[in-house]
């Protein structure tokens, strides 16, 4: 078979956190009850005027930055005409030849290389209502329609067709998701359809010098969608290639239980959306003035975050990558450090045992039992020797069971360090006393089993003597006679 390569791009809409929505001052929560958040305006009343929300626009600018995309001085609301029952307005608050932003880009890494992907352009729009087909004891006979959604705020970033594997498109997708909820732009919550990716794809034979027809997939709504129906989908249409006949121009649709995508419609295009100027709402005109002090009330960035880590606090670059990745957990290792936890024990210490048991008993570094002081707490005592490493893993087990102070735990359970030289030395000529011909060994020259006398020692003290002291004493032990 004939060697092909896959050609993605795709469009990204991110819901604002703001409070309300985008042109009216209806509540744009989450989960409430349907059709109680709506007024005039969101129901497309005759006479009522929508009004842009500051809040969603600086925050559509901050994102903008954020992909290093330039804001443009002028852009402009237009209408986006179709019907849909869900729909009042029978047109969709979109931009359209006057975006808000354009020609960014966004730094991957996929399989191991870095990559920088081109961003067409970031522009504001609103959202639809919800239809619900499922759910209601007459389902089988109507649609419910639930308005609270109009006119929720939302964005669109369009990337350029510069991603060429699934995992660069999966990679694409968690680099912008991370980013966007970094700077507070969104919450990106993909159940609940705060960030919904369309993606287009087309394939042509490697090497080709144009692009292929495009099909574009729809509803990847998880990560694991877009992979799998990215995959499928390539398949799909080199399948079609090699059959003798040529992709379809269309719009389709991920089939989670069938496991492929489906034709949904014939490809739209933009003249058939007849796209104006929205005449009730002013053009957004921004100076550079303006677009400054986004700029500067802009939150440090992933990728900033992790370089100032490598710099400041001398962690692995493998470890500040993890400890960036999201905003809290970066906050949670930057507050152990304040409270003097030594910064690389504080990594360590949290990417293997607090993220793993985290991650067992399901919770977010935010409901961690153990605050960032308590840990530094208990790094404090290793440091300072009056608990051992492997002593300080049980406590800190029972700190993370309990929620109580590394202090505490080590006073009621008796883990406290053996530091009194005078005990170490004891059990370590018992030790020596009871493997002579090892003893002899090592005077003969043989350093390596002073491992063995270590590792003797503090079986014995049941891992709670100080391993420092240990090696002092038993080199001064073995080193007589
Ligand atoms: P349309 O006019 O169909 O909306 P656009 O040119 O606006 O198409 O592009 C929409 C998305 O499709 C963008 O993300 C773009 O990168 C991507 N795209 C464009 N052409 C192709 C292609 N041949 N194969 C895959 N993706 C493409
Ligand atoms: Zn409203
Ligand atoms: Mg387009």
């Amino acid at each position: 078979m004939a060697c092909y390569e896959a050609v993605i791009g795709l469009e990204v809409h991110a819901r604002l956190l703001t409070r309300t929505k985008a042109f009216c001052s209806c509540s744009s929560n989450f989960g409430d009850a349907p059709n109680t958040n709506t007024c005039p305006v969101c129901l497309a009343l005759p006479g009522a005027l929508p009004v842009l929300n500051k809040k969603a626009l600086e925050l559509a600018l901050r994102a903008s930055l954020a992909i290093h995309c330039q804001i443009q001085p002028l852009s402009r609301f237009a209408r986006k005409n179709y019907f849909y029952p869900d729909l009042p307005k029978g047109y969709q608050i979109s931009m359209y030849e006057l975006p808000l932003a354009a020609g960014g880009w966004l730094e991957i890494e996929a399989e191991g290389t870095g990559k920088r992907i081109g961003i067409t352009r970031l522009h504001m729009e609103d959202d639809a209502g919800k239809s619900l087909h499922e759910g209601f004891p007459d389902s089988d006979r109507w649609s419910y329609i639930d308005f609270n959604r109009c006119g929720a705020p939302l964005i669109e970033i369009v990337s350029e067709p510069d991603l060429r594997t699934p995992a660069e498109a999966y990679a694409y997708l968690t680099t912008l998701k991370q980013i966007l909820e970094y700077t507070e732009v969104s919450d990106c919550n993909m159940e609940e359809g705060s960030l919904r990716c369309d993606a287009n794809v087309s394939v042509r034979l490697r090497g080709a010098p144009k692009f292929g027809t495009k099909a574009e997939v729809k509803n990847l709504n998880s990560f694991r969608y877009l992979a799998h129906a990215l995959e499928h989908e390539i398949e799909r249409q080199i399948g079609v290639i090699e059959a003798g006949g040529s992709v379809a121009q269309e719009t389709r649709l991920w089939n989670v239980a069938a496991g492929r995508t489906e034709v949904m419609r014939s490809k739209e295009f933009a003249h058939d959306y007849r796209y104006f100027p929205d005449p009730d709402l002013l053009p957004v005109s921004l100076s550079a003035a303006r677009v400054e002090e986004v700029r500067r009330s802009m939150p440090e960035l992933p990728g900033d975050k992790a370089a100032r880590f490598l710099r400041d606090y001398r962690i692995t670059p493998y470890d500040a990558g993890v400890l960036t990745s999201t905003r809290a957990l970066a906050g949670y290792f930057e507050a152990a450090v304040q409270a003097a936890a030594p910064a690389k024990a504080a990594a360590n210490w949290i990417i293997t045992e607090l993220l793993g048991r985290l991650n067992d008993a399901e919770k977010e570094i935010a409901d961690s039992p153990l605050s960032p002081a308590a840990l530094a707490g208990l790094l404090g005592k290793i440091e300072r020797g009056e608990i051992t490493a492997a002593s300080g893993k049980k406590v800190f087990a029972r700190m993370f069971e309990t929620g109580k102070s590394a202090e505490e735990i080590a006073a009621a359970e008796g883990f406290t360090s053996i530091k009194d030289a005078g005990a170490i030395e004891k059990i370590a000529r018992e030790v020596v006393a009871k493997s002579p011909e090892n003893a002899a060994k090592y005077r003969a020259g043989n350093e390596g089993v002073f491992k063995f006398f270590i590792g003797q020692v503090m079986r014995e003290t049941r891992g709670q003597a100080d391993p420092q002291a240990v090696q002092e004493i038993l080199k001064r032990v073995l080193g007589e006679s």
